[in-house]
């Protein structure tokens, strides 16, 4: 097979997965996760979401999170939904803002309470205020493979939003399958689809395991070339406006995965494997991941 030899992760399960939990997680505990997901390697942490508490309450803390992580060496992004997101990202020192839009109008509304052009029509200010502080800002489409409430997405709606994003200065672009709709085939073409009309900008894919083909996406996009993904400790993670939602592809499969093809993650397996577990012992129930359970092949590590 023809691989990269190198990916990058953006673990996001700090924000995809803690925002999807059904009682509060102290900031206390996502302080020790976020740690042990930064001890084992990971350099790329959507780290929390400036939304509206009322909206997400799991994420009221951002603030106090984005203060208590450790910095070296590893880019914190915040999600923001809007301007006044960004503003108190900033605020906060998130190194990156992660801006997001449907590529439907029907999950835009349910996910930021708005239609698609009045988010666009924020842009201009958010990417303004972010290259003030020379901070940089990744534009995420959502529902790229498909949505819940509008079925198939044409791909030109998501190349609007892309090409949005990327007038304004955006570094990379997040192709989200938020409802695990994808399949290696759509991968493929919407990889070549964005990498014929875009030769510049990073393209990073992110797949939820709705309908368990997450890890094939991921194989396929790398056959094509794409070398940035976003996962989740263990699997957590889930749109909160999908119904029967599933989490991110688990960054300890990935890492077992692409390590054994001989592609570089630069992530501690086994430290990995730790962050997860520990965050199944907090949580209090089992996760999704497989490896966190099965263990790597090397059977002196897998107890
Ligand atoms: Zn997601």
């Amino acid at each position: 097979m023809d691989l990269p030899r190198q990916v990058i992760i953006r673990e996001v399960g700090p924000r995809d997965g803690f925002q999807s939990l059904k009682t509060f997680f102290s900031t206390t505990d996502k302080l020790d996760v976020i740690e042990a997901i930064y001890r084992a390697g990971v350099t790329q942490i959507e780290t929390t979401s400036f939304v509206s508490p009322r909206a997400i309450p799991q994420l009221k803390d951002a603030a106090e999170v984005m203060a208590g992580v450790s910095r070296q060496g590893v880019i914190h992004a915040a999600m923001v939904p809007n301007m006044e997101g960004a503003e108190k990202a900033l605020a906060a020192g998130a190194d990156q803002l992660v801006v997001v839009i449907s590529a439907t109008e029907a999950h835009n509304r349910a996910n930021v309470r708005r239609g698609i052009d009045a988010s666009l029509a924020d842009l201009d200010g958010i990417f303004f205020l972010a290259r003030q502080q020379l901070v940089p800002v990744v534009g995420a489409i959502a529902v790229a493979f498909g949505c819940p409430y509008q079925g198939d997405v044409p791909s030109a709606d998501v190349f609007d939003i892309a090409n949005a994003y990327l007038e304004k200065g955006a570094v990379s672009v997040i192709l989200a399958d938020t409802t695990g709709m994808a399949t290696p085939i759509r991968v493929t073409n919407l990889a070549g689809e964005f990498q014929r009309r875009f030769s510049e900008p990073e393209l990073i894919f992110h797949f939820h395991n709705n309908r368990g083909i997450a890890m094939a996406n991921l194989l396929a996009a790398l056959t094509v070339g794409v070398i940035r993904f976003d996962t989740a400790l263990g699997g957590i993670g889930g749109c909160p406006y999908v119904p029967q939602a599933s989490g991110n592809l688990a960054t300890e499969d990935v890492v077992f995965m692409l390590e054994d093809m001989g592609v570089y993650t630069g992530i501690d397996l086994s430290k990995i494997i730790q962050a997860a577990r520990l965050l199944e012992k907090r949580l209090g129930y089992t996760l999704p991941g497989q490896v966190m359970k099965s263990g790597p092949r090397d059977p002196e590590k897998a107890a």
